[in-house]
């Protein structure tokens, strides 16, 4: 028995979380405030085009995208943390591998894996479009 229940979620620090630290290290608390309310936007808007049955989801969803625990692999496939630190769920197409979409649980099969990709991919988008303030300055000055 070991409680492995320390640097879990510290540990999914591969390509889908690389922009959100790269924006952490150049800008603190701003630019998180700024990712933090681009993903309530996203999340907003997520909910006027989701099933109304869906909603608690989407606040999961919303948890799972701000702990950086929605991580794009090299193979398309996408891993989403849970709740549970120990467990991750996996994105293949438009299938995730939780109960919830498995027995058909959520609606439209939107489970918050799924939701909190989506909002994931959004907010990477609209960054990559129109990147934060703090973000689009260069991290340092070179001088010559
Ligand atoms: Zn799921």
């Amino acid at each position: 028995m070991s409680p492995a229940s320390t640097t879990t979620g510290e540990a999914y620090g591969h390509a889908g979380v690389r922009l959100r630290e790269r924006a952490l290290t150049m800008a603190p608390a701003t630019a998180r405030q700024g990712y933090r309310a681009l993903v309530g936007q996203v999340a907003e808007k997520a909910r006027t085009i989701l099933p109304t049955a869906v909603n608690g989801r989407i606040e999961s969803a919303v948890k799972l995208v701000l702990q950086g625990d929605v991580e794009l692999l090299d193979d398309g496939t996408i891993k989403v943390g849970s709740s549970d630190p120990t467990r991750y769920y996996h994105l293949i197409g438009q299938a995730c591998t939780c109960t919830d979409f498995t027995q058909q649980k959520a609606p439209s099969g939107c489970c918050k894996h799924r939701i909190a990709a989506g909002i994931d991919k959004r907010v990477r988008e609209l960054l990559a479009a129109t990147p934060l303030p703090e973000t689009a300055q260069p991290p340092r000055v070179i001088a010559s």
